[in-house]
């Protein structure tokens, strides 16, 4: 794909070079020109004041030193310093989300115990069908489902609709997002659909108003809206889960030969892994029985799957549950392996090929060494409070990495 052609795309290309095109394009806009525009959705035709990396951040096929280490380049801090925020609002999200895993569990049972209920109800499948009263949902549902992505602003009025105006359950529309969003993540999703309920920063909620999306949408949206604007925060009657420690990961030994595996949260680790473990084979993981029993969108399995093969290269990659064993031994085996290295999968579904993966090396005894990405390692452990703080410590946390 060349530049122009990236420029007027609609849709994400499964490749990091597109990656970086994407990012080389926006570098020049994320000083002033983000903190002026950053908030307006044109539509998907024009999207160049935001920087459209989600979708290929979700998996690391770029990652999020090598983002800031650009804009940093171009940028007096001071200026691109919102747009650094935002990056790390990311890690806070997943720092949080970390530190509280029991929020992820209690999301995934909601979510199957609304499905069952609100599976046939009207008002649900009018709004996932996009057949709502409300003209400005139904709008942003076609470009969720046609593209993929829907603008930061959007995604917030629509969450707010779906809770207030619609009155469903914000489980499940969570769910649909993550399931149809190239940028998908387990934690942001969550917990920015929390925060717009009222149950993440008690008390506080988002409530999307008609003319807030006529200004903000240059009037392409907003008229005829009938929106429930004074609603309550949502409240929940357990208390927040208090912070806990990260998961050790134990000493990695760096004698013999080692394996990689790469899985779909952290394309980059063929990267950054091998600084320390000279891997002599790679291999990739990737969740498909989980993706289906989910209920992924296509387009969302194919982005990542392809990233995966790319960042694999040669390799293999795995994504039969049933025929797992059989392929991890017989490259273990192939290869001469001693040791096995992996990236440490944050909380979500993305967690659940560890337990396979730990069983079948622990038969081969061959050791499974897993390690966190040091960006995450240095930030994540400062996500037990709000943003805020979090945002005052940014600049000395993340100075190793300018
Ligand atoms: C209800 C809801 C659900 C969301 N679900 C997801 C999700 O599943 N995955 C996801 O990556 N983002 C999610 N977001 C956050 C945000 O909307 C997207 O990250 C952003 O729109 C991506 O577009 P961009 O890359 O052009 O962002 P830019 O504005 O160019 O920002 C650069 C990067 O900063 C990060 N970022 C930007 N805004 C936010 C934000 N509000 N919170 C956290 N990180 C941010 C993203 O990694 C983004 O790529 C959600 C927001 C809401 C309100």
């Amino acid at each position: 794909m060349t530049e122009t052609e990236h420029e007027h795309s609609l849709y994400w290309q499964p490749r990091r070079a597109a990656a970086l095109i994407a990012l080389r394009q926006f570098v020049p806009r994320a000083g002033g020109a983000y903190v002026r525009e950053r908030n307006f959705d044109y539509g998907p035709r024009k999207r160049d004041h935001v920087s459209r990396l989600s979708p290929w951040v979700r998996v690391r096929a770029i990652s999020e030193p090598e983002i800031i280490r650009a804009v940093c380049a171009a940028h007096a801090p001071t200026s691109a310093e919102k747009f650094i925020q935002e990056v790390c609002w990311r890690t806070y999200w997943k720092g949080w989300l970390e530190l509280r895993p029991s929020v992820w569990t209690d999301y995934v049972q909601a979510v199957r115990a609304a499905k069952a209920y609100w599976a046939d109800h009207p008002g649900y499948v009018a709004a996932i069908n996009g057949r709502t009263d409300s003209p400005a949902f139904n709008v942003f549902l076609r470009e969720l489902l046609e593209t993929g992505y829907l603008h930061n602003h959007a995604r917030m009025w629509f969450a707010s609709i779906w809770i207030f105006t619609l009155r469903l359950p914000w489980s499940l529309g969570a769910d649909l997002f993550l399931r149809h969003l190239l940028d998908g993540d387990a934690a942001v999703n969550t917990l920015s659909w929390r925060w717009v309920a009222g149950l993440q920063t008690r008390g506080k909620h988002y409530v999307a108003r008609a003319d807030n999306i006529a200004k903000y949408t240059g009037g392409r949206l907003g008229e005829g809206e009938a929106l429930l604007e004074s609603p309550q925060p949502m409240t929940e009657e357990a208390a927040m889960p208090a912070p806990v420690s990260l998961t050790p990961l134990g000493d990695c030994p760096v004698a013999g030969k080692a394996g990689l595996i790469i899985s779909e949260d952290d394309m980059s680790a063929g990267r950054w892994l091998p600084e320390r473990h000279q891997p002599t084979a790679v291999a990739g993981i990737f969740p498909l029985w989980a993706y289906q029993e989910a209920g992924a969108a296509a387009p969302v399995i194919a982005f990542r799957q392809a990233l995966l093969k790319e960042a694999v290269g040669d390799g293999e990659v795995w994504d039969n549950r049933a025929a797992l064993a059989a392929a991890v031994r017989d490259w273990v085996e192939g290869n001469a392996l001693d040791c096995v290295i992996m990236a440490e999968p944050p909380v979500g579904f993305g967690q659940c090929v560890i337990e396979p993966l730990a069983d079948i090396l622990r038969d081969l005894s061959i050791p499974f060494c897993r390690e966190r990405h040091p960006w995450d390692d240095a930030l994540f452990p400062h996500a037990t409070h709000g943003f805020f703080r979090f945002r005052k410590r940014l600049p000395k946390i993340i100075q190793p990495w300018l």
